[in-house]
C-alpha cells in the first residue's frame, strides 16, 4: 500500500475528527473511573495536529508520525499524552526509510507497542489502552484476510472486554474492583483511532481503484 500525502492527510484528519466527535464520551468514561479529562486531553492534542495538518501531510510518513507523536507529548498531558506520543514517535521511527509492506507495518507496530509497555510499566490485562493495542498488533501479525475490515472489529471487541477488567494501572487502579463495569477510556480512544485510520485507508483504496 502506498501512503501518498493525500492519504496521509486523510488518515491524520480522521484521527482528529474521531477524537473531536467523541470528546464527551471519552470524558464521561474517564469521569467514571478516573478524573474526567481524557477527552479534553486528547482533544487538545488533535487540535494541535489539525493546525499543522498540511505540514504533517507533506512530510514523509515516518517523519510525520514521529512529529505528530512529539506534538502529542507536548499538548495532551496526563498519563495518556506520553503514551500516545511514544506510540506515534516509535511508529514513525520504524516507518522512516522502509518500503511500506505488511512486514514493515507489523515490525513498527510491535516496536511501538513494546515502547508503550515500557513507558507505562504496564502490560495487557491491566485495563489500559494496551488492552486494545496488543490484540490489534497480534491480529495484524498473525491474522489473515482484509485487515482494514478486521482490525476495527478486533479493536471494538477488545475495548468492550475492558469493561469486565479490574484496573491495575493509572488512576482507575485506585478503584480496584470498583473499576469493573466501565470501559477504559484509553482503550476506547485507541479503538476509535484504529477504526478511523482503517476507514480512511479503505476510502482511499476505493477512490483509487
Ligand atoms: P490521566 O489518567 O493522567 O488523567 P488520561 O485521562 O488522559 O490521563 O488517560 C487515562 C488513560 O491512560 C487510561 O484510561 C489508560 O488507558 C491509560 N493509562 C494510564 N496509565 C497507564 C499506564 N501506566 N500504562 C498504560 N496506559 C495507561
Ligand atoms: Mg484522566
Amino acid at each position: 500500500m502506498e501512503i501518498d500525502s493525500e492519504r496521509q492527510k486523510r488518515m491524520l484528519g480522521a484521527i482528529v475528527s474521531t477524537v473531536v466527535a467523541h470528546v464527551t464520551e471519552l470524558t464521561d468514561l474517564d469521569r467514571a473511573i478516573g478524573d474526567g479529562d481524557h477527552g479534553v486531553n486528547l482533544q487538545r492534542g488533535v487540535k494541535a495536529i489539525a493546525q499543522q495538518l498540511d505540514e504533517f501531510a507533506a512530510l514523509p510518513l515516518g517523519q510525520a508520525l514521529h512529529d505528530v507523536g512529539k506534538r502529542l507529548v507536548m499538548t495532551v498531558g496526563g498519563a495518556s499524552g506520553p503514551l500516545y506520543g511514544t506510540l506515534f514517535m516509535v511508529l514513525g521511527k520504524h516507518l522512516a526509510d522502509t518500503e511500506l509492506s505488511r512486514d514493515s507495518i507489523v515490525a513498527a507496530c510491535e516496536a511501538a507497542v513494546a515502547a508503550v509497555k515500557a513507558r507505562g510499566k504496564s502490560d495487557v490485562g491491566q485495563k489500559t489502552l494496551l488492552d486494545v493495542l496488543v490484540p490489534v498488533e497480534l491480529e495484524l501479525r498473525t491474522g489473515s484476510g482484509d485487515m482494514l475490515e478486521r482490525l476495527p472489529e478486533t479493536a471494538r471487541s477488545a475495548a468492550t472486554a475492558t469493561i469486565g477488567m479490574v484496573a491495575k494501572r493509572g488512576r482507575a487502579a485506585f478503584l480496584r474492583e470498583r473499576s469493573v463495569g466501565h470501559m477504559d477510556p484509553g482503550a476506547r480512544s485507541s479503538q476509535l483511532m484504529i477504526a478511523a485510520v482503517c476507514e480512511s485507508l479503505q476510502r482511499g483504496a476505493e477512490s483509487s481503484s
